[in-house]
């Protein structure tokens, strides 16, 4: 630890010259290596303002205004996404996280603790977060469903039927099925209104996993290659990566706020104000993991409006 202050020239020429130039970049246009691409300027420049007028935005009464900002911000995705009206969700860290907020919703609404009991089901294809998710939410490995794929590296629907009713006869309990919108390996988007069907028949949640596929419904020509995913229960997309933010940027879409609020509730400590007095005022505390957060909705609440969404659109028409 310094006991003496440096020179502000000193540390950001160690930065920029030793520091930052020592890594891959997933912020330059010749950046073909990953998914994650961006570094949007005017959304780094939210975060500068979020961080340095530092409001509390886990409880709607400690910064109102900007509590509603990051709600439109969320109303904007899950229309965007196609969602029914009244969907809404929470900004996060990445897909990771989302989808375990989710698993841990489903768990806590179909399973109660019966959680040994809870069997999980994705394609082969899947992204592996969300095997760790299920295990982080305490789901036993051996419960874990990774079903088989079609040609098309599609989850095989007469396959994901079969496991469901195997499991059921065996006195377990299907809970969670996650279908992907956009694979990492061949960008596959899963049969979704098959999953759906197959999740409302058997009562299990569905889950999409659209981190980086899911932005591409903004194209026109390629909406309609999301058919079903507006029947999801919950749907993880990762706007660090398909609109070209920074990471650290995560949301999870939800149709019912209130299968949150059962999992993550809280009767806060007698220090902290009482509940949110009224539905529409969201105390975000109530409906996640964190309590402490960051003021995550800027990052996309100003580039949405400096820019507008068209200009996204068109970055992601020309990506494809
Ligand atoms: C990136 C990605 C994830 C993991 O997301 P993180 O934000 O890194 O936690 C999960 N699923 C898919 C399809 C992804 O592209």
């Amino acid at each position: 630890m310094p006991e003496e202050p440096s020179s502000s020239d000193e540390l950001l020429d160690f930065l920029f010259k030793k520091v930052i130039p020592a890594a891959f970049n997933p912020a330059s246009p010749s950046y073909l290596a990953y998914i994650p691409g961006g570094g949007l300027f005017s959304s780094a420049l939210g975060e500068l303002i979020a961080a340095t007028v530092n409001r509390y935005t886990g409880m709607w009464a400690a910064a109102p205004a900007a509590v509603e900002l990051e709600t439109q911000v969320l109303r904007w995705l899950a229309e965007l996404m196609g969602l029914p009206q009244g969907s809404l969700g929470l900004l996060t860290s990445g897909a990771s996280m989302s989808t375990l907020i989710a698993l841990v919703a489903a768990r806590e609404k179909y399973l109660g603790d019966e959680i040994l009991k809870g069997t999980v089901y994705y394609s082969s294809e899947v992204h592996y977060a969300v095997a760790k998710a299920a295990r982080v939410a305490g789901i036993p490995e051996r419960n874990l469903r990774p079903i088989p794929v079609d040609s098309q590296f599609r989850l095989r629907i007469d396959l994901l039927a079969q496991a469901v009713h195997q499991d059921r006869d065996c006195d377990l309990v299907p809970f969670f099925v996650c279908g992907t919108a956009g694979t990492v390996s061949t960008g596959a988007i899963d049969p979704l209104i098959e999953i759906a069907e197959v999740a409302i028949n058997h009562d299990l949640w569905f889950h999409v996993d659209g981190a980086y596929g899911a932005a591409f419904r903004l194209v026109p020509e390629l909406q309609p290659l999301f058919t079903g995913m507006e029947l999801a229960d919950s749907l993880a997309i990762d706007p660090y990566k398909g609109f070209f933010l920074a990471y650290g940027t995560g949301a999870l879409l939800v149709r019912d706020m209130s299968n949150l609020r059962r999992a993550f509730g809280t009767s806060p400590a007698a220090y902290l104000p009482e509940l949110q007095a009224n539905e529409d005022q969201l105390d975000f505390r109530e409906f996640s993991p964190e309590l402490s957060r960051e003021w995550r909705g800027l990052r996309l609440w100003l580039p949405f409006k400096l820019h507008g969404v068209t200009a996204f659109r068109q970055a992601l028409a020309d990506w494809n």
